[in-house]
């Protein structure tokens, strides 16, 4: 079977999510390798295995640890070239999206970007995208070169596999490039959180817009965000009434979100928010209007007053965990 390579990304409490997502997808599409930087450390190794890698390519990349993107792209661009590879994955984001685009260059291979499912074709992996703002799916596939996919975050569950067994961990050493060295990390520091998941990772995600009525009143999602674990969002007008930090900003010039399950509360669902949310798997809205675009795009809708309506859901999921 072929070998699809997963660029992994790191969390601070071993894999990003999505870079399982990614191992299961590749599954789909034959036998997924992972490719690692940072060292591989024996629990990352193993929950590597446990969502399908076959291989773990541990790219020694010592000298390079502080460098921006360039040397990933190097690294996977001199994996990618192997025979039997037949693809390469990489989870959409900024980094990823930079990553992708110079493998893709440097293979001289099609990419597409932002995918939110990925299947095998007759002649290579088909990938499906939700475009113009989530009006429209394309499904297309690379006819030149070595598919080069991102894909976003939450596109499928994560799924281990039943009885999987430690990968074998490959090092690889790469001559990187002077460019690859071109630019540094001169220093991190660590980013406050709320303890609520990352917005584009949460697999659930709350979102409040200009209907909540105040920033105080954002307890109310961020209540419902709390009882199911997941991440809090917000519409424009309610980050430019600064009711909710701008970083959780939903849509077209926001963050792009397509968890399992989305909640709107107070959002009338104004394309350019349909933009950053449209590709949610299940979209719950409650608005006090029953004509709100919102519910155009909804899978369950509740017309009501959100102060009202959100409080008996927090309860009732607390009351179904107990
Ligand atoms: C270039 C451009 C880019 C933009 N980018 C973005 C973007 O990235 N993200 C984004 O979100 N918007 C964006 N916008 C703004 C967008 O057009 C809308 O103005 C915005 O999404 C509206 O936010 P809202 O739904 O919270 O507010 P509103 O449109 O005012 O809707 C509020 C909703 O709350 C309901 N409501 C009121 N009270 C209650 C209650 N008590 N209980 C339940 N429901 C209630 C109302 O019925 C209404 O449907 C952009 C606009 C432009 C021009």
């Amino acid at each position: 079977m072929s070998e699809i390579l997963v660029l992994i990304e790191r969390s601070p409490s071993g894999v990003r999510k999505a870079s399982l997502e990614l191992l299961t997808l590749a599954r789909r599409l034959g036998t997924p390798g992972a490719v690692l930087f940072g060292g591989a450390d024996e629990g990352v190794v193993a929950e590597l295995g446990r969502y399908g890698a076959a291989t773990v390519h541990a790219v020694d990349d010592a000298d390079v640890a502080d460098c921006l993107v360039v040397p990933k792209a190097e690294a996977l661009a001199q994996l990618a070239r192997r025979d039997g590879v037949a693809a390469v994955l990489v989870t959409s984001g900024p980094e990823g999206k930079d990553v992708a685009g110079r493998v893709a260059v440097a293979l001289g291979s099609g990419i597409v970007t932002d995918a939110v499912d990925v299947a095998p074709g007759e002649s290579g992996p088909t990938v499906t995208q939700s475009v113009v703002s989530g009006q429209w799916v394309a499904v297309s596939e690379v006819v030149r070169g070595l598919p080069v996919i991102t894909v976003r975050p939450n596109a499928v569950p994560a799924e281990p596999v039943d009885g999987a067994s430690t990968p074998a961990v490959e090092p690889v050493t790469v001559a990187f490039s002077d460019l690859a060295r071109a630019a540094r990390i001169v220093s991190r520091s660590p980013k406050q959180t709320s303890g609520r998941p990352e917005l584009l990772d949460a697999a659930v995600v709350v979102a409040g817009g200009r209907g909540v009525g105040s920033a105080q009143a954002f307890a109310l999602i961020e209540s419902v965000a709390d009882a199911l674990g997941g991440a809090v969002g917000a519409s424009r007008a309610a980050t430019d009434l600064d009711w909710y930090p701008h970083q959780h900003q939903i849509g077209q010039t926001g963050k792009t979100v397509a968890p399992q399950l989305y909640i709107a509360g107070g959002i009338s669902g104004a394309i350019q928010h349909r933009a950053g949310m449209q590709g949610s798997k299940t979209i719950v809205a409650v608005n006090k209007d029953p004509k709100a675009p919102i519910f155009a795009i909804a899978d369950f809708g509740v017309v009501g007053d959100l102060h009202s309506v959100l409080p008996q859901l927090s309860s009732e999921i607390a009351r179904r965990k107990s």
